[in-house]
């Protein structure tokens, strides 16, 4: 007889565009009994997972819960929630994920007004504006916060009052950027917001948290017609999360243990701490890429903390250097997407992953392979660790 052994699979260092490791107290929740979904318990775990994403949101919005599916599946349902055929939405269109939503818009039979920017550069205020002006009759405001493709953080100041001049709702991506830089959703005036849990949330992917104002949530259930899409109604979502279990579909109970747990360590380390912790390591790994003699492909103003995006010097094989950091050291990075295939590292710090230890272990891990790859580099070691003596 043959016994099969436990599956096992190796220890990797997730320092790509997500998903990225998750604490052991996480993965430890998540192997706990599943219970079913009307135990009483999970009116608790539920009111416990939405108070907690409230916070981390910055929002008072009651309709705040997490939708069973990975980040896409809130940026599909936010958007089919919201666009009937001829709608026009005003889209930030300066990476992949902008690109994403402009696909979604286009299948839900509505009018994409994609605005470009450079895959590096934010979209700016006044050219939002202007397209509301220029179109007429927009309905949404639609962008990415931190575009994992690019590495950019995209402001969200000024938007609501364009929103508000011109009748639109605003949503926002926050896939990347909540639990790694304030979202502030309240501050900001945004009606819809989504995420992820796999990237700066610090729990395993499968869970897309999503946060409606009251407003949006009317509009979603005055709908004349129903939505086409049962599981993805968002009206239903919320009956449900309201306190109203009823069967809508058999909650991912596993990953809201998940979810909760990493919640839980976020309120523990405090939002402002978890921001600043995020910063600094950011400014040590770029301190570290500089010295190096790399250069990072999003200017100072705009760069996000939870995802580098680093130049790959001219001769150097995009390929040979990713595998062999796996390899070798077992760590992953991302490539460059799209436009930026081949251009770019993609090097996400993020959640539990936004450490020292991950930092200056990259950063050898480069001064060892670079040089036989033909670029030959200076310590970024050093400068890394002048960033964190600083305190
Ligand atoms: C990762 C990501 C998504 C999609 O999330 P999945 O979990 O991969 O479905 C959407 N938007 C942004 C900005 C992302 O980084």
């Amino acid at each position: 007889m043959t016994m099969s052994k436990a599956f096992q699979p190796p220890f990797r260092l997730l320092l790509g565009p997500g998903p990225s490791n998750v604490e052991d107290r996480v993965l430890r929740a998540m192997s706990a009994q599943v219970i079913g979904y009307f135990d009483p318990l999970m009116t608790e775990i539920a009111g416990e997972i939405g108070r907690l994403l409230r916070m981390a949101f910055g929002t008072a919005n009651r309709a705040t819960f997490p939708i069973s599916g990975t980040g896409t599946s809130g940026m599909e349902a936010a958007l089919i929630n919201l666009v009937d055929p001829g709608d026009k939405l005003i889209i930030g269109h300066n990476g992949f994920f902008g690109d994403r939503m402009v696909q979604i818009v286009e299948r839900c039979g509505g009018v994409p007004v994609p605005l470009a920017a450079d895959w590096g550069r934010p979209i700016l205020a006044e050219q939002v504006e202007a397209a509301c002006k220029r179109e007429g009759k927009v309905k949404g405001i639609a962008v990415v916060h931190a575009e994992t493709s690019t590495g950019v953080l995209q402001s969200l100041d000024g938007l609501r009052g364009i929103a508000d001049r011109h009748g639109a709702y605003l949503l926002v991506d926050a896939v990347t950027s909540l639990g790694g830089h304030p979202v502030e959703i309240d501050r900001h005036g945004v009606d819809v917001c989504y995420s992820g849990t796999q990237k700066a949330l610090g729990a395993p992917t499968g869970l897309s948290p999503i946060t409606l104002s009251d407003r949006t949530l009317d509009l979603i259930k005055s709908r004349p017609r129903k939505l086409q899409s049962y599981y993805f109604d968002l009206a239903l979502f919320e009956q449900y999360w309201a306190g109203n279990p009823f069967y809508h579909h058999t909650p991912p109970t596993t990953f809201y243990y998940a979810l909760l747990e990493a919640l839980r360590i976020m309120a523990e380390e405090g939002l402002e701490a978890r921001w600043a912790r995020h910063r600094r390591n950011h400014q040590a790994l770029v301190a570290g890429v500089e010295a190096m003699g790399l250069k990072m492909h999003v200017d100072p103003a705009f760069r996000l903390w939870t995802l580098n995006t680093v130049r790959i010097p001219e001769g150097v094989d995009d390929a040979k250097v990713r595998g062999r950091l796996l390899e070798e050291f077992g760590i992953e990075i991302g490539g460059g997407l799209g436009t930026l295939k081949g251009k770019v590292w993609r090097i996400g710090l993020m959640g539990v992953n936004s450490r020292p230890n991950n930092v200056l272990l990259l950063l050898a891990a480069l001064e060892r392979i670079l040089p036989s790859e033909g670029f030959c580099c200076g310590s970024g070691i050093a400068a890394a660790n002048g960033v964190y003596a600083q305190g």
